[in-house]
């Protein structure tokens, strides 16, 4: 653990406190159900006054127990709240209750997904904050309260996340379950989800006196923030323009939340100009996108490849990149902590250190992979019973199961596997779930176990259930191999790569999102496949894909992980000293400080 932690911080300026002199120097507060102390006067002012940036995203994962994500988005929401919170940066978040959360997924024997709602209480670890407000629903006033919960920092920095919650006495049935499923139901509760995010979270912040600097939209589905802050601006678009921020995080078009207009007059009960509206949001269809990057001055990819690709898809829109990161602390196994601690003091809260990682001995990067390798296999053992092989190459896959990510791309010669399996040991551990409404994300999810049978003990492969942040952490430290075949250009970025390099698991991808800039063949990892931005068929693009699955595991992967343990060994610390220590949040969120929010 951080020695850090033992130490009390003030939260503006990371001044360490002492205990003896905090009456004394009279400069604590009581806030929310907590007590904060400051190193002056000034501090405190800017604690409680100080203008922040107001961070809104549909999903945000701050806690295991806290199931208010489904993948990749509401990691990435998370680990800015962690930086941030590391940085002292004076962020507030926003996002929805989500108290039947995403899903909770089953696998029958034969990969069949069975879904369950994910419930949890706010009421039992999250503060209720003390004043409602209301946004007008269908002709009805719907009341939303805010839960706050914080995250604080080992350098005293503290983010407090606001969970926006319609289950309130005196709302009907029917708005009390708004908040209720993250991604759930039809468009017309979408939009509802949207209206509560945008517009309510808007106001909320300025019921409860928060100071807002810039409105960073993290995704479509908080756009409608821009109404209300139009309507409190005179309805001035470049001042608007001014506040706002938004970054964009997939290259289909077809993900884009997009509403009829008719539907949007039918939910949405207060008075907005249409005209005005239909100037921003595109005239056919309520185009989230559009909405949001209309509206802010600032608009961003999350990786160079993504934001390539996005300027030729989505003329008149001038949008830059920056790169998506990880949060190093929490996505670094105990063992690496642990030796990180010893060679790179002070990385956890400057992970850009990480770059000196070249100097710990192989032998102790060995070690410390083991023991992580050790942990993920109890964790397997407990959740299936399924022995694993300390022994044998074991490679990793584990995201959203949705097409274009081919969770089954592997497997697309069976004979294959086998013969690499008879040159040296492979076994594989998959786990994702698929959106409830995702046919071809189940059908992967089957395909895969179809699979697994007919392998049967020839190449070991298991399947964990319910894929969250605590299986992603065990995963990608445990594995040696963390694999990625999304379909070029899909994969905006990708994110659990990196945390795979923050622990020294090497990466053997497909040229897409991060890995374009986070590759050095040989060097980093392994690429799968051609670039991304290579104009070649998709039958060949496929063959070339298939070609370097198979060839680079028999004659590059496997021979080295046998029979040259020190070559593999310093790609293990290529991972963490080359690619950990740049895709790091902390440094997208000084990138975003810097080029963003101080535009
Ligand atoms: C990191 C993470 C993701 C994102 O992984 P990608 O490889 O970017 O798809 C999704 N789900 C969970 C639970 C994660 O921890």
């Amino acid at each position: 653990m951080c020695p850090m932690s033992t130490i009390i911080r003030c939260p503006i300026c990371g001044t360490p406190i002492h205990p003896d002199k905090m009456e004394y120097d009279h400069v604590c507060i009581e806030y929310g159900n907590r007590r904060f102390c400051f190193c002056s006067e000034s501090c405190r002012k800017s604690f409680l006054e100080g203008p922040r940036i107001a961070y809104f995203s549909m999903e945000i994962a701050v806690a295991n127990e806290i199931p208010t994500y489904s993948g990749g988005l509401g990691i990435l929401a998370g680990d800015v709240v962690r930086s941030s919170a590391d940085l002292r940066l004076r962020l507030i978040a926003l996002t929805l209750v989500s108290r039947k959360g995403y899903l909770k997924q089953r696998i029958t024997s034969k990969g069949e997904q069975l879904e369950y709602p994910d419930e949890w209480n706010p009421e039992k670890s999250l503060t209720l904050m003390p004043k409602n407000v209301k946004v007008r629903i269908e002709g009805r006033d719907v009341i939303i309260q805010a839960w706050l919960y914080e995250h604080q920092s080992f350098t005293g920095g503290l983010v407090p996340v606001l969970f926006l919650d319609t289950d309130v006495e005196g709302n009907v049935t029917e708005d009390r379950r708004i908040t209720d499923y993250l991604y759930g139901g039809d468009d017309e509760y979408r939009l509802k989800q949207e209206i509560i995010l945008g517009i309510g979270g808007i106001r909320i912040l300025k019921e409860l006196f928060f100071n807002v600097r810039k409105y960073h939209m993290n995704e479509g589905h908080s756009s409608l923030l821009t109404l209300q802050l139009l309507r409190d601006n005179d309805m001035d678009n470049e001042r608007v323009r001014n506040l706002c921020v938004f970054t964009t995080h997939t290259p289909a078009e077809a993900a884009f939340d997009k509403f009829s207009y008719s539907t949007f007059q039918r939910i949405y009960s207060e008075d907005f100009p249409l005209d005005i509206l239909k100037k921003y949001a595109s005239a056919d269809a309520l185009d989230m996108t559009e909405l949001g990057s209309n509206l802010s001055k600032y608009l961003n990819g999350v990786s160079e490849a993504h934001r390539e690709y996005s300027m030729d898809h989505f003329p008149g829109h001038y949008i830059r990149a920056i790169t998506n990161g990880v949060h190093s602390y929490t996505w670094t196994s105990t063992p690496f902590r642990e030796l990180f601690d010893r060679y790179i003091p002070g990385w956890a809260n400057e992970p850009i250190m990480l770059g000196r990682a070249s100097q710990i001995p192989n032998n102790e990067i060995w070690d410390a992979h083991n023991k992580a390798k050790m942990s993920l296999f109890e964790f397997v053992k407990n959740k299936t019973y399924f022995e694993m092989d300390m022994k044998a190459l074991t490679i990793g896959f584990a995201r959203r199961s949705t097409a274009y990510k081919r969770g089954s791309l592997i497997f697309n010669s069976l004979e294959r596997l086998r013969r690499i399996d008879s040159i040296g040991k492979l076994q594989l551990i998959f786990a994702g779930k698929a959106h409830t409404k995702d046919e071809d994300g189940k059908r992967i999810i089957k395909e895969i176990h179809q699979y697994m049978a007919e392998l049967g003990d020839d190449v070991k492969t298991v399947y964990l259930e319910n894929y969250d942040m605590d299986t992603a952490a065990k995963l990608t430290s445990g594995v040696d191999i963390w694999l990625n075949t999304p379909l070029p250009p899909f994969e905006a970025s990708g994110t659990s790569g990196m945390k795979a390099a923050h622990n020294g698991v090497i990466n053997f991808s497909v040229l897409d999102g991060w890995w374009v800039e986070g590759c050095i063949e040989g060097v980093t990892g392994w690429a799968i496949g051609a670039p991304s931005n290579m104009p070649i068929t998709p039958a060949e693009r496929r063959k070339r894909e298939l070609e370097d699955i198979y060839n680079k595991l028999e004659y590059l992967i496997i021979p080295m992980f046998y029979y040259k343990r020190d070559d593999w060994i310093n790609i293990m610390k290529n991972s963490i000293g080359k690619v950990a220590y740049y895709f790091q949040a902390q440094w997208m969120m000084r990138r975003y400080i810097t080029e963003a929010y101080l535009l």
